[in-house]
């Protein structure tokens, strides 16, 4: 275990300026806080964040990471609680324990591959500074050199799962090559471990057997770089046993050849001369074709550089051959955290490493100091999504602002189609609440259930509009269809035809439609025209046309004298095929007349509204409507235009006698304000014209109102 002094030197030794006072303190804390706890090892439990500490300097991290690193676990594992560390550490260090904190806190065990990309976008998302990651990619590492000790196998095996999927690749893609390559050969060695002995053993007997021509072609490859005067140095590295296993596993073969276990580096000290190099070696042994990969004028995402070659080396071997400057050895063994090492004079190497988070480059660009990097570098690139839960704690990604109907849809279309409520970390929260990431979110479905036009407006994902736009497209032309049949049957009835199956039939061919069921929803969404239909059947007909003008008054008696005419409404959705007009806002139990308006179906307006003057007298558009019942069940929209006396108390005394008497006000607007009175209107969801007249008869014996009357207009 790493000394207090020795954690203190290491940290000065990169970093003149260290908080030596902090991380002394941090350590004493850490101590005093897990006190006699014990780890599976038998070792003290601070020894742990010590250790993490301890790899850090490594990486040679700022202060504030060092004093996390040791902090790392005691919120979580003992008495400490954030306020306390804000005190004692400053805010900012109680930040990044927060943050390593929750990482922790996500059970991410037992993940399958096909979510594993989604948890490393998780982790991401949730590291809002980069050193949480840092630090927690250090703590599973010591985690991991220490597994051995943890006695449940099942325990080990999930926990080098985890490091597989989730840890490794988030390590690749900082760039950090070490740590990736032994979070993975550790995993490798509890997942798969007959497979890394045998590995080991055949290595190990190659080794012996052809040991010495390894050093040979290392002096080779040296003479080589040597007498084409360039300055730099090669080294000879055996690969990493997980490394060779998936080679076997992709190519299907056995480790026979040298260049399957040895790769070899060729270290230049100027990024130029790598390619004069990479021709003297080119000229020396023959190159295998295919295998040569220019990584330096074409990184990888992570940042990697380096030349890749294959050639047929000393004693007629095949070699790998890796040609790199140290600096871009270190981007690629330490990544990330190389960044502070070559902060001077940094050029446009180490900004490409952060290729795939253009916010980071900005960062990168701009940033005074590394502190400055450190400090503002939020992991951005995934902060545009919302990452939710199951209640089997499957992970659903979804974009920032998306509501349980995203995410039920997300989960399956017909669980979209059919959801009713939901659920968000066990509380009932309305369908258009925003969600946020972490949460969990449980939808409760019902068969009775249909996508509804309303959520249109508050959802944000592609797949739950296309799903309820086709949905209610369907439902609409279902209504289509209905209202068209009984506009037909009482139009023919009124003018004295015979409405047949035969004839409509015949009809199909001359109105160009398909069917009966297309003459039907033409009819009623607007498209058609019930004479035409009726001129198609029986040529030569003369229909009624009178009145060619239906003024109001007219329309009022029609409607009386010829009820068994009039088309109901029943069954019908508002929203669909008819529409509640804006204007009036008809009640069940109103008076009602209809407007055919092409592509849209009804719009009803109540038989006295003012805009029906302004629609214009084609009288084949207008349709004599009456309600099925005055009882249809549901809330409607009623509107009342009021003036109330402008004093302290009038709105409460005007909400309570609406409350009274079982309405619910949606929307109030004032439209007109003075001194003695405003005027307003008022939206209320009611059940029919009853029930908002015996409303206004209330408000009216309220001393608050001056007047209240139905919206006309
Ligand atoms: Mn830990």
């Amino acid at each position: 275990m790493l000394r207090q002094f020795e954690l203190v030197e290491r940290v000065k030794s990169y970093d003149a300026n260290a908080d030596e006072d902090a991380i002394n303190r941090a350590y004493v804390y850490a101590m005093k806080m897990h006190g006699s706890q014990m780890r599976a090892s038998g070792d003290p439990y601070f020894s742990h964040p010590i250790e993490v500490a301890g790899i850090l300097t490594n990486y040679r991290l700022d202060s504030a990471s060092i004093v996390t690193a040791l902090l790392h676990d005691t919120i979580e594992d003992t008495g400490a609680t954030s306020e306390e560390i804000s005190a004692l550490f400053g805010e900012d260090v109680a930040k990044l324990v927060d943050g390593v904190t929750k990482l922790t806190r996500i059970q991410l065990q037992n993940v399958e591959a096909k979510q594993a990309e989604n948890f490393r976008k998780l982790l991401l998302a949730m590291s809002e500074d980069i050193r949480v990651l840092l630090v927690k990619l250090a703590d599973r590492l010591h985690n991991m050199r220490t597994l051995n000790y943890i006695t449940n196998a099942d325990k080990r095996r999930a926990i080098a799962l985890e490091t597989m999927e989730i840890y490794a690749p988030l390590a690749e893609r900082l760039g950090m090559q070490e740590i990736k390559t032994e979070l993975e050969d550790l995993a490798f060695g509890e997942l798969y471990h007959e497979a890394r002995a045998s590995i080991m053993a055949r290595l190990r007997f190659l080794e012996r057997e052809g040991g010495y021509l390894v050093g040979q072609i290392m002096d080779e490859l040296d003479h080589t770089i040597e007498s084409s005067g360039l300055k730099g140095y090669v080294s000879g590295r055996e690969k990493t046993p997980y490394s060779i296993w998936r080679k076997m596993q992709v190519k299907e073969v056995s480790f026979e050849q040298l260049s399957d276990i040895m790769a070899f580096r060729v270290m230049i000290d100027e990024p130029e001369d790598c390619y004069r190099a990479l021709g003297a070696i080119h000229a020396s042994y023959r190159m295998v074709p295919g295998r040569f990969k220019d990584f330096i004028s074409t990184p990888k995402q992570n940042g990697y550089q380096s030349i890749h070659t294959s050639v047929i080396g000393p004693a007629q071997h095949r070699i790998e051959v890796q040609i790199r400057t140290q600096r871009m050895h270190d981007v690629a063994e330490l990544g990330v955290a190389a960044h502070w090492q070559y902060k001077q004079g940094i050029g446009n190497v180490a900004g490409r490493q952060y290729h795939w988070v253009r916010e980071l480059v900005d960062i990168l660009e701009h940033a005074q100091s590394p502190e400055e990097f450190l400090e503002h570098t939020k992991l951005a690139m995934y902060q545009d999504q919302v990452f939710c839960f199951t209640p089997k704690g499957e992970l659903i990604t979804l974009p920032r602002g998306a509501s349980p109907v995203d995410f039920a849809y997300a989960v399956h279309t017909e669980v979209g189609n059919t959801c009713v409520g939901v659920k968000v970390n066990g509380r009932i929260v309305p369908l258009r609440t925003e969600l946020y990431t972490g949460d969990q979110v449980e939808v409760v479905t019902s068969k009775a259930q249909k996508p509804s036009p309303e959520w249109e407006s508050f959802i944000v994902t592609g797949k739950a509009r296309a799903h309820i736009r086709r949905r209610i497209r369907t439902e609409a032309q279902a209504e289509y269809a209905k209202l068209g049949k009984e506009i037909l049957q009482k139009r023919f009835k009124k003018e004295g035809y015979d409405l047949t199956k035969e004839g409509l039939v015949a009809a199909c061919n001359k109105l160009h439609l398909e069917d009966r069921a297309a003459v039907y929803a033409a009819v009623g969404e607007g498209q058609l025209m019930a004479r035409q239909v009726l001129e198609a059947i029986y040529p030569g007909v003369k229909p009624d046309q009178e009145p060619k003008v239906v003024n109001i008054v007219k329309a009022k008696e029609k409607g009386r004298a010829k009820g068994d005419t009039a088309v109901p409404i029943k069954g019908l959705t508002p929203g669909l095929a008819v529409h509640m007009s804006e204007c009036c806002h008809p009640l069940p139990g109103d008076r009602i007349v209809g407007v055919l308006t092409a592509g849209k179906g009804v719009d009803i307006h109540t038989i006295d509204c003012e805009a029906l003057k302004d629609i214009s007298g084609d009288t084949d558009r207008w349709l004599d409507l009456v309600w099925d019942s005055d009882r249809i069940g549901g809330f409607h929209l009623g509107r009342i235009n009021l003036v109330v006396l402008n004093e302290p108390g009038s709105l409460g005394a005007l909400s309570m006698v609406i409350a009274q008497n079982r309405g619910n006000i949606s929307n109030l607007k004032i439209v007109n304000r003075s001194n003695d009175f405003f005027e307003m209107d008022l939206d209320i969801e009611v059940t029919s014209v009853r029930h908002i007249t015996n409303i206004i008869a209330a408000l009216r014996a309220s001393p608050a109102v001056n007047s209240v009357e139905r919206a006309r207009r």
